[in-house]
């Protein structure tokens, strides 16, 4: 059985996308609508020799009774229990949001491995993602999921922790 790895965040950071261009086909619906993706997607990713699963979460819907940040700690939650290690994207356009720190906690209690992923940085030169450090969550990875930006650097850092 392959190491699982899951993309968890907020919806509209990207997360679809990059599975997308992780995975190198088009499965999981990218869109401007949040909580599009209602189902799990998994994709295999071979890189380096190493193989995974990647898990494209979703089941986010915007849902005026239930708070972003309860969805967010349910969507979380059971990607822990799923995955070997977890894929926190931002929106380094966004920049840092209010629930991303508690998003860290959570993380780091869970004791599983995770890498904080600041998506949307298009210009390889753009400095959008160093807000991402004052999470203290590691070096923030800027990838572009639109244009493939350091993905072989994320795939690197991937495979290193499996
Ligand atoms: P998800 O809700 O986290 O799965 O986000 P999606 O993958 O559906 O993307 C949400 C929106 O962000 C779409 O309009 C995408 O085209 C856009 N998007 C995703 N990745 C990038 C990126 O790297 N750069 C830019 N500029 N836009 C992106
Ligand atoms: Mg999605």
């Amino acid at each position: 059985s392959l190491p699982v790895v899951a993309l968890v965040g907020r919806p509209n950071v990207g997360k679809s996308q990059l599975f997308n261009r992780l995975v190198g086909q088009h499965q999981a619906i990218v869109s401007e609508e949040a909580g599009t993706t209602r189902d799990r997607h998994f994709g295999r990713v071979e890189w380096n020799g190493r193989s995974f699963w990647l898990v494209d979460t979703g089941g986010l819907v915007e849902d005026s009774t239930v708070p972003m940040d309860v969805e967010i700690r349910k969507q979380v939650v059971q990607a822990i229990g799923e995955a070997d290690l977890l894929l926190f994207v931002a929106d380094a356009r966004v920049g840092v949001h209010p629930s991303d720190a508690r998003v860290v906690d959570l993380l780091r209690g869970s004791g599983k491995p995770f890498l904080l992923v600041a998506n949307k940085v298009d210009n390889p030169q753009s400095s959008d993602f160093y807000e991402f450090y004052r999470l203290n969550a590691g070096d923030p990875i800027p990838v572009s999921a639109a244009n493939g930006t350091n993905s072989g650097d994320l795939l690197d850092e991937i495979t290193q922790r499996l």
